[in-house]
């Protein structure tokens, strides 16, 4: 067995498969045949298994597990806070080793969990009713940095092996997952992995606020169910909500997502928050069903979670009901989700973390 002579630990979750594999042989000088074979067994084992510590890898060879140890570490970033509301969903606040902060929230619900997961920390877009809008763009995650959100929630859950307690995840905490395409794509990879975590493409969503020109590429390269936050039936209403509509209108939109449906052949959620006053009108609710007409979506009608110093108020249950059943007479799905964790300020549009502004990755 040769040596890389740079003793340098890397760390496990900064690297993807390939990675892992180029690592086996360039710093651990595995011979060629067996490189797969290790590869897999570490991987499996940390992902699948939640193994914080080499030495307990017993199917490697202890001379392997020595190197590993000298060239390698699993560790992860640290929770610094963690609520549980009443509901039982649960927030972590994470301190990431470069000192920033992220949230990551788990959602139970009777016969599924869902973990709610950030690509950046904080925000460029300012949606006007979003709080992590209103902290400006720190950085962007590195795929790692995502990964560890899940492995992070994993750990705390116990939800090693059978993944009966983490069962979706969606990338729709802080940022917006294709203002850092790359990374975001790698992580679904790694959580795609029938060796490691192994979320078919099923169980994961990736929502957008709208950058069109990303839509397709993501269909072709990232393939999992997609959730485009409209908010709004028409460019006005939504460019005084979301700004990014002044660069990406409806029309662009409705274009890519008639691609992103044809090409995975899934229906696209749209995510719809409702301000009382602003879209939440029977003539907004006949806008949209001419939205919905042109490609296969649903819509997901989100109770708005008021934050301090918002400006806009909640539309009433009943208001969203009837909203709801002008889009269900149509022949459309309309779900309203109900707010979970408002009272930890973990529900959507709620997280926000105290890093201060840094360079861009
Ligand atoms: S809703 Fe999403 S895209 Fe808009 S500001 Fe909030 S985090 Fe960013």
């Amino acid at each position: 067995m040769t040596k890389s002579t740079v003793n340098q630990s890397k760390n496990f979750f900064e690297l993807n498969f390939d990675q892992l594999k180029i690592f086996f042989k360039e710093d651990i000088g595995l011979e060629q045949k067996k490189i797969s074979m290790r590869a897999t067994q570490l991987w499996q084992s940390i992902y699948k298994k939640g193994l914080k510590n080499i030495n307990d890898l017993s199917t490697l060879p202890k001379e392997l597990r020595d190197e590993l140890n000298r060239f390698i570490n699993i560790k992860k970033p640290q929770i610094i806070k963690k609520q549980k509301s009443d509901d039982g969903t649960i927030k972590w606040l994470i301190k990431l080793f470069d000192n920033n902060e992220v949230e990551c929230v788990f959602i139970p619900e009777k016969t599924r969990g869902t973990l709610c997961i950030s690509s950046q920390v904080g925000c460029t877009l300012n949606c006007r009713f979003c709080h992590t809008g209103t902290q400006r763009l720190v950085k962007n995650l590195n795929f790692s940095e995502i990964i560890d959100q899940v492995m992070i929630a994993k750990e705390e859950l116990n939800d090693w092996q059978e993944q009966k307690k983490i069962t979706n995840i969606v990338l729709m905490g802080m940022g917006e997952p294709f203002y850092n395409y790359d990374n975001v794509k790698t992580a679904v990879d790694i959580l795609k992995n029938k060796d490691g975590l192994n979320y078919g493409t099923k169980k994961i969503t990736v929502s957008t606020a709208g950058i069109a020109d990303k839509i397709a590429l993501a269909a072709k390269e990232i393939g999992t169910y997609l959730a485009l936050s409209l908010h709004a039936p028409t460019d006005e209403i939504r460019e005084l909500i979301m700004p990014i509509n002044k660069k990406f209108k409806i029309k662009d939109l409705i274009e890519q997502c008639k691609t992103y449906a044809k090409i995975t052949k899934e229906k696209i959620t749209l995510e719809y928050v409702m301000l009382r006053g602003i879209n939440d009108s029977e003539i907004c609710a006949k806008l949209l069903i001419k939205i919905m007409a042109q490609f296969p979506c649903k819509v997901n009608l989100i109770e708005f979670n008021p934050w301090p110093g918002v400006n806009y108020l909640p539309t009433e249950r009943k208001e969203m009901e009837k909203f709801s059943e002008i889009i269900q007479k149509a022949g459309y799905i309309s779900t309203i989700r109900r707010s979970r964790g408002q009272d930890i300020l973990g529900a959507c549009g709620q997280l926000r973390t105290e890093s201060l502004r840094k360079k861009i990755n």
